[in-house]
């Protein structure tokens, strides 16, 4: 196959219009030809709404106003994620967007918190994280001056309706020269001799050729699987929720800049806020519960009366065997799903994008970039699967069925290995590739009452007063940045980026 002029992107959702923004803009002046295929008819899958800091950088490299997407797209800001009855019932801790206080000497901080509780402390470690403090107490602002200070050591995501924001995005591809073309496909002609898509057929008997093929028609896969057959690596053993009922409804109370996972019976539920209303959603696991229960666990807890219907969504753990296959590359659903407890799948949508677009076959499709691009995006897909795993193992609670499943479940080695370093000495081993750092893993672990025995014992050389006193004052510095913030509301009105 020759020089690469023709690109098809197959499907509008998230991930569809995130390629067609991506690759009209970097690929600028280079005679591409981008052509994006969308049926309104089938839709999208209708929910995403909470991100990762990771996404500000896809904005930035586009070179997108943050006032106006968020304007546009109606969102929040987000500093971390609240857990609630994960641990044990009753239990709460918020995994933040950022640091615990301030290393010292390469030495992480939580280490030095570890010993000062053999000193007495008996402060949380969450009380030396300015994005908790200021998520607990509802408030926000954007992180200023030295990433290395208290009060700037965070980053931070957005909450918002996916929709619009692929409706933003799709103007933005527009204007960049992507052509939409409107119409459901209904067949796909492979090449005799490679194997590879030559074209797809519209219902209108349309015929779209192209040299590479970007699948982001959802979780039906309709080149990377219906077509090329790639096959699926099922992790539902691990990850069993399978199924998701989803409903927005009227907010309530203050704007709180973060989202919520509650642990349930037999899953977990969402509640994101937004600026026009709050999107709720329960994943569960259909062996322990039927569509009904789950539903009616989710109505009942709306904070206010709902907007739609409850929509109902399918799934099933794992990935595409081959991420790239042939000249088709998978995004989005399509290429895996992960269950949104950690808001990763934009995020994978993103990671997919950028592998894409440092690979891209200009002159020709080479066996060697299709390798790297599917090691690397089985990396990142297996990283997130342990990380989201760990909420589920790292429990006390044996309350249902679902979680004696996970306490008697045989660990992937990978994590196991993370888990055991933490118990011992507090080490957080690093992963070559990954998406989570070392404090997310602190934050999990820590707030799931998985509490190391030791720590590290270079930190034993410091004079535990000496130390301690330090730790008061990253304490009360903290608090002093978090009662000089605004509140979540007020910032966005200050800023400009309320709706
Ligand atoms: P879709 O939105 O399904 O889009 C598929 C596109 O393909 C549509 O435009 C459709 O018209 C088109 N198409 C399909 N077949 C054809 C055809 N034959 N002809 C023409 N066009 C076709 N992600 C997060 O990051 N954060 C979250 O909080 C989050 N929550 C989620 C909750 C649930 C329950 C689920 C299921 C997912 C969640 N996600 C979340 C994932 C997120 O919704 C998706 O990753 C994202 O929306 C991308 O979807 P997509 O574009 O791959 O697919």
């Amino acid at each position: 196959m020759g020089r690469i002029s023709r690109i098809c992107i197959l499907g509008g959702g998230t991930a569809g219009w995130m390629s067609a923004a991506a690759l009209s803009r970097k690929f600028k002046g280079l005679d591409l030809e981008i052509t994006l295929v969308e049926s309104d008819q089938i839709g999208t899958v209708g929910v995403g709404e909470a991100t990762l800091p990771h996404i500000r950088l896809f904005n930035q490299a586009l070179g997108i106003d943050e006032q106006n997407f968020m304007k546009s797209t109606e969102a929040t800001f987000k500093l971390g994620i609240q857990f609630c009855d994960w641990g044990r019932l009753g239990d709460h801790y918020i995994h933040p967007f950022g640091d615990y206080g301030l290393p010292l000497d390469d030495l992480d901080f939580h280490q030095f918190w570890l010993r000062s509780r053999q000193g007495g402390n008996k402060v949380r470690l969450s009380d030396y994280s300015y994005p908790v403090l200021a998520a607990e107490k509802g408030r926000f602002r954007i992180p200023e001056g030295d990433v290395n200070t208290i009060g700037s050591n965070f980053g931070y995501a957005y909450q918002f309706d996916a929709s619009l924001y692929a409706r933003f995005l799709r103007s933005y591809s527009e204007e960049n020269g992507t052509r939409r073309v409107e119409g459901r496909v209904n067949d796909v002609e492979l090449d005799g001799e490679t194997g590879a898509v030559r074209s797809v057929t519209l219902e209108s008997g349309a015929k779209i050729e192209a040299d590479l093929f970007v699948d982001c028609s959802g979780f039906r896969g309709l080149l990377i699987e219906q077509a090329l057959e790639t096959g699926y690596e099922d992790w539902s053993h691990w990850l069993p929720c399978n199924r998701a009922i989803a409903v927005p409804c009227e907010s309530r109370g203050e704007l709180l800049p973060y989202t919520r996972a509650t642990a349930r019976t037999a899953g977990w539920q969402w509640r994101i806020p937004l600026q026009h209303r709050t999107g709720n959603g329960h994943v569960y696991w259909n062996e322990f519960i039927s569509d009904d229960e789950a539903t009616s666990q989710l109505m009942s807890s709306l904070e206010g009366p709902s907007l739609a219907d409850p929509k109902q969504l399918f799934f099933k753990t794992g990935r595409r065997k081959k991420f790239w296959n042939r000249n088709v590359v998978s995004i989005g659903l399509s290429a895996g799903f992960l269950e949104p407890l950690e808001s990763t799948s934009i995020h994978l949508i993103q990671e997919g994008i950028t592998a894409l677009v440092e690979l891209f076959p200009i002159d020709a499709i080479e066996a060697q970039d299709i390798a790297e691009y599917n090691d690397r995006m089985a990396l990142n897909f297996e990283r997130v699967r342990d990380f989201l795993l760990l909420h589920y193992v790292a429990t006390q609670r044996d309350d249902s069925e679902m979680w004696r499943y996970f306490r008697s479940m045989e660990l992937p080695d990978s994590l196991q290995e993370k888990i055991s370093a933490w118990t011992a000495r507090g080490y957080v081993l690093k992963y070559e590739f990954g998406t989570f750092l070392p404090p997310s893993w602190v934050a999990v672990m820590l707030g799931q009452n998985l509490v190391p025995e030791s720590h590290d014992p270079r930190v034993d050389r410091y004079d535990m007063t000496t130390m301690m006193e330090r730790l008061e004052r990253i304490r009360m510095e903290t608090a002093q940045a978090v009662a000089a913030t605004p509140s979540q509301a007020e910032f966005l009105q200050q800023y400009g980026a309320a709706s």
